[in-house]
């Protein structure tokens, strides 16, 4: 497809790229994925953008050219002692402002070049997901903080790995609290900035900072309870990030032209990589929590655990999927998941508190504690019921820790685990 787009934009692009009229709503044409799950070129609104040429706006502010190092033993990195040296010290080239090149059509701005459209459909990309934060989510717009510094086709290198610059990933980077719209190699039918879902999975990674970490650049109790192993709490907290992540960039899709997409991994993911969207479907209504896994969580260090945050982040996410698919309550439970992430009632802690008063003890974070704090925020019935017995089964969380009063007194005692996944020993 986007062989196509660059072909018509060439025939198209005799009239010089321009500098148009900057100011919001801008209209403007993006790829989006159309109802037979091609993107297209489509006419959209930016809502926020401030500087078009620039890609700047309320919502994010694009940056191109950058280069980020991770090396552990870089010295301006060993001797950072603010979260602000250590992000300077990662930014190894500052790089510049995007400058996107339009061809003015009746009012109608389009992309002169492929860099364009790929960046404009990002910025599209990333004002959808925090349309749906604002809307569905409940965020007031004040507490999305400043734009977020987006870097667009930066040079990331995480020495320790690997001396190349890495490719075919977008990320949220909570030390320097930016995006990162990396290079593609490999994944060229739906490069990852133009998949509105992956962005926002991305986008939630930075709802999840804000909330549930509070927006640190380093969470505390992440760095505190990844640095022992085991590190039950940590492998915890990454999987409820990777897990909601995939569960709200699902509630994006919703509202998006093709409509819900519970694998909206699979138009970049396809051939050898395709399995990695299937893993992640959050319509498989047959995932169990295994023997394995749960020892895995509960025994491994974050280092060892790495990967499988993904597979406890997909049945949390996909239990989620059915309470509120099979209730028709879907936007009022993504409600509650946001609203579950930062609450400092006593009565209803977030998860921002609950890890907080566990700071100490992170075996006491446990997946029946974090998955009550949706439960909690959850106020319909019949949805609450739903959740628990969905929670209760995919999970396999022992009835006893999630209803009962005076304690646990978190699910309604009609609450009976679905019979989907067998029965797993309790833990001991
Ligand atoms: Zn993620």
């Amino acid at each position: 497809m986007l062989r196509t787009v660059i072909a018509a934009t060439a025939t198209l692009g005799l009239a010089a790229g321009c500098a148009p009229d900057t100011s919001a709503p801008v209209k403007v044409q993006a790829l989006v994925l159309s109802s037979n799950g091609e993107y297209v070129p489509q006419e959209v609104e930016l809502k926020t953008v401030t500087d078009i040429v620039g890609l700047k706006g309320t919502v994010a502010d694009l940056h191109g050219g950058a280069r980020i190092v991770y090396d552990s033993q870089d010295q301006d990195l060993q001797t950072a002692t603010t979260p602000e040296a250590f992000a300077n010290a990662l930014l190894k080239g500052a790089g510049h402002d995007v400058k996107a090149s339009y061809i003015d059509q009746d009012g109608i701005l389009w992309p002169a070049d492929f860099h364009t459209w790929n960046m404009v459909t990002a910025y599209y990309n990333l004002e959808r997901a925090f349309d749906y934060f604002q809307n569905v989510g409940n965020i007031p717009a004040a507490d999305f903080k400043d734009p977020v510094k987006t870097y667009y086709f930066p040079e990331f290198v995480i020495a320790d790995i690997d001396k190349d610059p890495l490719v075919d990933n977008a990320l949220y980077f909570s030390p320097m609290a930016s995006f990162m719209v990396l290079p593609f190699d490999q994944l060229q039918r739906a490069p990852l900035a133009i998949n509105a879902g992956i962005i926002a999975h991305e986008y939630s990674h930075r709802v999840f900072n804000l909330k549930a970490y509070n927006g640190a650049p380093f969470p505390e109790a992440l760095s505190l309870w990844s640095s022992s192993s085991p590190s039950p709490g940590a492998n915890i907290l990454k999987s409820l990030d990777e897990g909601l992540a995939d569960f709200h960039a699902y509630g994006t899709t919703c509202r998006s032209i093709k409509g819900c997409d519970t694998r909206f991994l699979g138009t970049s993911f396809e051939g050898e990589y395709a399995q990695i969207a299937a893993n992640r479907d959050l319509a498989v209504t047959n995932r169990c929590m295994t023997a394995a896994l749960r020892n895995q969580l509960l025994n491994q260090g974050l280092g060892e655990f790495s990967g499988k945050e993904y597979e406890v982040g997909t049945l949390i996410a996909s239990a989620l999927y059915q309470a509120g698919e099979n209730t028709g309550q879907r936007e009022v439970l993504m409600r509650s998941v946001v609203a579950a992430y930062n609450d400092s009632s006593p009565q209803t802690p977030g998860l921002y508190q609950l890890a907080q008063q566990n700071l100490n003890d992170q075996s006491r974070f446990t997946l029946a504690v974090a998955v009550g704090a949706i439960i909690t925020h959850v106020t319909d019935l019949r949805l609450k019921e739903a959740v628990c017995n969905e929670l209760m089964d995919h999970l396999q969380i022992p009835r006893d820790l999630l209803v009962g009063t005076p304690n646990p007194n978190l699910c309604p005692a009609s609450s009976t685990p679905g019979t989907t996944c067998p029965a797993l020993p309790t833990e001991g």
